[in-house]
């Protein structure tokens, strides 16, 4: 280690900036938002308004048009140059010379200090430094951690110090502070809060406080309720990830993928609760009843479900369920098939006004004809998506012909979307159950609409483009 992190107070003292170009502006942003007082020998009196207003915390800025070599820089708490080239070695020579910190951008040989890549979520701030060999790196390293850093963790950083006087006061002999706060970082009080539900997690601390000068019984873990997208471990949402990978055990179905789970905390237990090809899963009733346990046990649960958990998913259940058994909950959205496979399809699912209504519809009992009314799905601007309709394609393509839909109606069947071996076969309605034969094992999506006729899969199939010609027009 070749430089010394340290957080820096910029509120006091004046920090001298050098430079016009976008470097400065960056660094001027940067100093701004740690509320630090700057004076700017910019040389250019045509500073955007926006710069100068650009993300002011606090502190004074003060435009100079001096000579920052005739400057007196032992007034400044500290000195960034991006000037560029002689300017830059000047001003670092007397910076060093009168001991005032100088860091001169890009060029760390000249530099007493480096300014690192800042994650900043409030009071939670993470610098990333690589001793400024590589801006580019300590920036890709920037962006991994702003994906699994939660975007209200400075909010539950803040919520803590509020709170920090009151346990110290109240606080029992029996209980270490640090075995406390452990336990409102790990448990449903951050949960609650990095879910955004502020005023919860306030008065569940509130009350932990209060009770802690009592004897612990034992705390509920939280289930997160999680959507795992459609395949893909990319198109996991952010929450997903920051959930998996503080989970202490995963309940995860048939469609999670073995990409998905790979994400999860490396020595997390993993439960496949779903139904295996012709064998019976352990039944809904089994599954609430373990994800209670589990969570009672005090552990972090993830219940990862395919898609999003409320789309045809039983999240709905397993929710009131846990609401019933006073368990904590946190349902975390994910990208539900339709979407998922419509954008690698190329699909819009909607169009202006020729496609100006979108249904989704479980598939699963089109066998009994009565239970779909398919005359609500006729309407041509509607794009209609059947889930679980694989097998029921046929009775699919009879119930809306016979209700009254075109059948020359653009039809796709979308198969293993977002998958490595994802497959999407279109035609006609009327050919339905072909399309759905050719597009072999499931899971898939059947998609009726006109909107079809735009699909990568359409146009790289040649077929007759007077749909597609009149939607684009
Ligand atoms: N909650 C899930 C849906 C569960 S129902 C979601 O929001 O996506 C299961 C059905 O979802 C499957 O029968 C299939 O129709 C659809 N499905 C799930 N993943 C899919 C995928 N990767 N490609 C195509 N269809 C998918």
């Amino acid at each position: 280690m070749h430089f010394l992190p340290v957080f820096l107070d910029l509120r006091s003292g004046t920090v001298a900036l050098l430079g016009s170009g976008a470097a400065a502006v960056a660094k001027l942003r940067l100093l701004r938002s740690a509320g630090a007082n700057v004076r700017w020998f910019s040389g250019k009196v045509d500073v955007a308004e926006e710069v100068l207003l650009a993300s002011a915390n606090s502190g004074r800025l003060e435009l100079s048009f001096a000579d920052p070599l005739q400057a007196d820089l032992s007034e400044f708490a500290a000195v960034v140059s991006a000037a560029g080239g002689a300017l830059d070695e000047a001003v670092a020579a007397r910076a060093r010379a009168g001991n005032i910190p100088v860091n001169v951008v890009d060029r760390p040989e000249l530099s007493t200090f480096i300014v690192p890549a800042v994650v900043d979520r409030g009071e939670v701030v993470v610098a990333i430094g690589t001793g400024g060999a590589s801006p580019v790196l300590a920036r890709r390293l920037r962006e991994r951690i702003e994906a699994v850093l939660p975007a209200r963790i400075g909010e539950l950083a803040a919520l803590m110090n509020r709170y920090r006087a009151r346990f110290a006061a109240m606080r029992h002999k029996s209980l270490s502070p640090r075995r406390f706060w452990e336990r409102v970082v790990d448990g449903p009080i951050a949960a609650a809060l990095l879910a955004g539900r502020t005023r919860e997690a306030e008065a569940a601390l509130a009350r932990a406080i209060n009770e802690s000068a009592l004897p612990q019984k034992r705390e509920h873990g939280t289930v997160h309720l999680v959507g795992a997208g459609p395949g893909d471990p990319d198109l996991l949402t952010l929450r997903a990830l920051q959930a998996l990978q503080g989970a202490d055990i995963v309940f995860y179905d048939e469609l999670v993928t073995a990409g998905i789970l790979d994400r999860a905390r490396r020595d997390a237990e993993r439960v496949f609760v779903g139904k295996r090809r012709g064998e019976p899963g352990i039944g809904q009733d089994e599954i609430n009843r373990r994800l209670v346990e589990a969570a009672r046990s005090g552990r972090n649960v993830v219940r990862l479900k395919g898609g999003d958990p409320f789309i045809f998913g039983r999240g709905g259940e397993e929710l009131e369920h846990l609401r019933k058994a006073n368990i904590p909950v946190v349902v975390v959205p994910g990208i539900t098939a339709a979407l998922g496979c419509a954008a690698e399809a190329g699909l819009p699912l909607t169009y202006r006004n020729e496609a100006s209504r979108l249904v989704f519809v479980t598939a699963h009992r089109a066998n009994e004809a009565a239970a779909t009314d398919w005359s609500t799905l006729v309407d041509p601007q509607t794009t209609v998506v059947f889930y679980m309709g694989l097998a029921a394609a046929a009775n699919v393509r009879d119930g809306l012909i016979s209700a009254g839909r075109n059948p020359k109606t653009p039809a796709g069947v979308l198969a293993r979307g977002t998958h490595p071996d994802s497959k999407t076969v279109v035609g006609a309605l009327e050919d339905l159950p072909a399309l759905a034969r050719e597009a072999g094992e499931g899971p898939a999506l059947l998609v009726i609409g006109d909107v079809v006729a735009l699909s990568d899969a359409w146009r790289e199939a040649g077929r007759d483009h007077d749909i597609a010609r009149e939607l684009a027009a």
